[in-house]
């Protein structure tokens, strides 16, 4: 298939795409064509989408909420007709390889499907009231308008997190999609449309227009999603520096925010480890999507009596790594996004060789002719021994970097676990409970995620998603991470006919 066939197989034209006057180029990292010229939104264009987002807002919360879940049905039926084209597009746009392409609809699916059962047990709870003749519940409300904004490395999959909650919820959508990957967001829309055009011949009148829009462009777009004080909640999922900004600016409003920012995960390895089982969760984690997941390994903690051994066998697999270009089977480590990525690897690996380190692989691999081998980014994923865990491994470098230190007792390797300022995922590899319990533990891992004989990346939709310290402390997609896109009120019902006071308080009038 072309680049076109699978625009256009995801409900894009793609002759329509490539506007003289857009200014939004998109390339593909796989190849580094150009896909695009898009135009972009204007801040005049943000205000009248955020502006019909409230009116929807106002209506749709009237609708109630199993009947919500009915589109959210209706969007997961159109993403499973389209799974193939989406997924090739996310390929093309983002470069990951085709299985974690169609893995990231396939992600959006199962939130789909999540969220419609959700819309039949948005339910509070009755508390006991200390006043007789009275009871006391809490009731879950839509909130209002949901804004998103999303990072380019899982360009689909985390707006559906959002959405499908905050649809089921009882909210309206403001997407800002990464600059980098505009072309799967507009995909993502059509098939929105065309499941809100389905519901429509369902259930006429019940869908507003704007329920679910889009803003294509940079940071500015984003900025005015954080100012805005219709924007009840900002989701905003990317690095660290930008969560910072949206954090502020959302915080000076007194507004809502979920944030989803920068991992620099680890994996413990035990003495008693099974060291194939570990190697294998430790390959995907480290080098799957060219180590720009959230969740990518990026540190490993072994145990001094296995290091070694661990060592060779990581450097014998990275030896035979099928890198190239995603679109074709068998292919593992597709490219980086961009050359920034490239130098912000290439620079962390000459840090880390000042601080001791001792490097293999982390060189550009040129992939096809030479026009596209110069216009995109692979690499040989690189494997670090560090003497120590020094000032470069407490940074997120978004690549695939995998540094290895050694440790001699289980607390000493979950303080060097929590010893970096992020905290989203974590593992251990151990065949002793009271380890894997005390990595679980309040005395653990610091992390959003602590996981046993599995590695750090590619969690599922059931469980909560997110972080703690500058991951940002945002829960998404399963468990109860509804809460965060409703309000919660409190009333208390006299069915007596007194008036007591709560704690005894006396106001005779
Ligand atoms: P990025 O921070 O450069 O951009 C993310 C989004 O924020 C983009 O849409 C961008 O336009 C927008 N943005 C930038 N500045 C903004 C501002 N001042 N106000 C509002 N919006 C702004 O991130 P990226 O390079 O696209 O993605 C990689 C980063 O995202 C990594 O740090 C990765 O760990 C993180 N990430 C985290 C999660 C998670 O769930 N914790 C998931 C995916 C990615």
């Amino acid at each position: 298939m072309t680049s076109a066939d699978i625009l256009n197989a995801c409900g894009l034209d793609a002759a329509a795409l490539d506007r003289i006057d857009g200014t939004l180029t998109v390339h593909s990292p796989c190849d580094g064509s150009c896909l695009a010229r898009l135009r972009e939104h204007t801040t005049e264009d943000a205000q009248r989408l955020i502006a019909q987002a409230h009116e929807a807002f106002l209506q749709w919360r009237q609708t109630p909420a199993p009947l919500r879940g009915e589109l959210v049905r209706l969007l997961g039926e159109v993403l499973r007709e389209r799974r193939t084209a989406l997924g090739a597009l996310v390929t093309l746009e983002a470069g990951k390889i085709k299985s974690e392409g169609t893995g990231e609809v396939q992600e959006m699916i199962d939130i789909c499907d999540f969220a419609t059962g959700l819309s039949r047990q948005l339910h509070g709870l009755t508390i006991a009231s200390e006043r007789p003749g009275h009871r006391m519940m809490e009731t879950w409300h839509p909130l209002g308008v949901c804004g998103v904004i999303t990072a380019f490395n899982f360009p689909v999959a985390v707006w559906a997190w959002n959405a499908a909650l905050a649809l089921v919820c009882g909210d309206s959508v403001v997407w800002k999609p990464s600059e980098k990957t505009p072309l799967t967001a507009l995909a993502v829309m059509r098939a929105f449309d065309e499941a809100a055009a389905r519901f429509e011949r369902s259930h006429p009148g019940l869908a507003p227009q704007g329920l679910c829009s889009l803003l294509l462009g940079g940071a500015p777009l984003g900025e005015m999603l954080s100012q805005s004080p219709q924007v009840a909640l900002v989701s905003a999922t990317g690095s660290v520096a930008m969560g910072r900004k949206v954090a502020v600016a959302v915080a000076q409003r007194l507004g809502r925010s979920l944030l989803e920012l920068g991992g620099n995960n680890a994996m413990v390895v035990t003495p008693s480890a099974d060291l194939e089982l570990a190697l294998r969760a430790i390959v995907f984690s480290a080098v799957g999507t060219a180590g720009q997941r959230c969740t990518t390994l990026r540190r490993l903690i072994v145990h001094r009596s296995v290091a070694d051994r661990l060592h060779e066998r990581l450097a014998q697999v990275y030896a035979h790594l099928a890198i190239g270009d995603p679109r074709e089977e068998g292919k593992l480590v597709g490219p980086l996004i961009d050359a920034r990525a490239y130098e912000a690897m290439q620079n962390a690996l000459r840090a880390a060789r000042e601080q001791g380190g001792a490097v293999t692989g982390g060189e550009r691999v040129p992939v096809g002719a030479a026009q596209a081998a110069s216009a995109s980014w692979y690499v040989k994923p690189a494997l670090v021994r560090m003497p120590r865990q020094s000032e470069v491994m407490h940074a997120e470098t978004f690549a695939p970097i995998l540094y290895l230190v050694e440790y001699d007792g289980i607390e000493e390797a979950i303080d060097l676990n929590n010893a970096v300022p992020q905290g989203l995922s974590s593992a251990i590899f151990s065949n002793d409970v009271r380890e894997a319990e005390l990595f679980m533990s309040a005395l653990g891992s610091d992390c959003g995620l602590a996981n046993v004989n599995i590695g750090t990346s590619g969690a599922e939709i059931g469980g909560a998603f997110g972080g703690e310290k500058e991951t940002g402390g945002g829960r998404e997609s399963g468990s109860d991470a509804w809460k965060n896109y409703m309000r919660r009120a409190t009333n208390t019902i006299n069915y007596s006919g007194a008036l007591p006071l709560a704690q005894g308080v006396r106001f005779d009038i």
